[in-house]
């Protein structure tokens, strides 16, 4: 058995395979199929949850509550999650895409049964939109700072000071938003970040960013997904062609087609703790 296929770069919601494995956890089974379309959340940086949905079969059909991350060993060790003791696409690990179930597996659910997957597409786009506007708002709030470096970060996809990257700590991704949080901490300082004249300039760097988003919510420009391969650990990029040029940014994620799908995103930066930044980005769709 080797890596789990997966469809979700393409957009694609539903589609067909062959379970491949029927393993039963203390917290559900857990099915892996040989091809899928849903997106699992990552185990080591869990920023956009798994997809939910169904799976069924000759009209019998079981929910799926949310897709997982699993790895199989060379030496038959199974895990899931936050259990796998090893990063991501490490050697002596096959790796799986897991569907959770609410319990026990049906007895239709079987290893070699032909099955339909089909993702919760709401739920799906929803998510996309909030990692694509999470994704513009990281390169809008490094842009809006990048005056407050004293020594150079590196540069993020647009080739501006790499705030995102040198503070970013968490990044949670929702339906239509997303919570990013970044350490002011000494180390940033000591990097030549001025944090101090950061505060003093809060509203007018929260007011450049919801600006710069404006402009690139009005470009439409295209966003995807590239792929290095099929499986679910081949990298993945996302692209958008922004005006200034077109950003890449490696990342496991779902996202939009078209910035056109956005009506508007906007920030609001809350520095009640000195030392971190809390950034919430908000997205209101274009109506269908
Ligand atoms: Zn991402």
């Amino acid at each position: 058995m080797g890596a789990t296929n997966v469809t979700f770069a393409t957009g694609a919601t539903s589609g067909e395979g062959l379970v491949t494995r029927v393993e039963r956890t203390p917290t559900g089974a857990i099915v892996v199929v040989d091809t899928t379309p849903f997106h699992p959340v990552d185990h080591t940086w869990p920023d956009q949850p798994g997809d939910a949905g169904v799976l069924s079969s000759n009209g019998q059909q079981v929910a799926v509550t949310e897709a997982v991350m699993a790895a199989v060993s060379d030496t038959g060790d199974f895990a899931v999650g936050i259990d796998i003791p090893v990063k991501r696409g490490a050697e002596g690990w096959t790796w799986l895409v897991g569907h959770r179930l609410d319990g026990e597996a049906p007895s239709w659910l079987v290893e070699g049964a032909a099955v339909r997957l089909e993702v919760d597409a709401v739920r799906r786009s929803g998510l996309s939109r909030g990692h694509t506007a999470c994704h513009l708002a990281s390169l809008a709030l490094d842009l809006a700072v990048a005056d407050l470096w004293r020594k150079d970060p590196g540069a993020d996809a647009l080739g501006n000071p790499d705030f995102e990257s040198r503070a970013n700590q968490t990044s949670c991704i929702q339906e239509d938003g997303s919570v990013d949080q970044y350490r002011l901490g000494k180390s940033l300082r000591k990097a030549g970040f001025d944090t101090e004249g950061f505060a003093a300039s809060l509203a007018d760097r929260e007011s450049q960013i919801n600006a710069q988003l404006a402009t690139w919510v009005a470009s439409g420009a295209d966003s995807r997904i590239e792929v290095d391969g099929p499986t679910i650990v081949d990298r993945r990029r996302w692209h958008c062609d922004l005006p200034e040029r077109e950003a890449v940014i490696l990342c496991g994620g779902t996202h939009v087609s078209s910035l056109a799908e956005f009506a508007q995103i906007s920030v609001a930066l809350d520095l009640s703790d000195p030392q971190l930044l809390v950034m919430t980005t908000t997205v209101d769709r274009v109506a269908v």
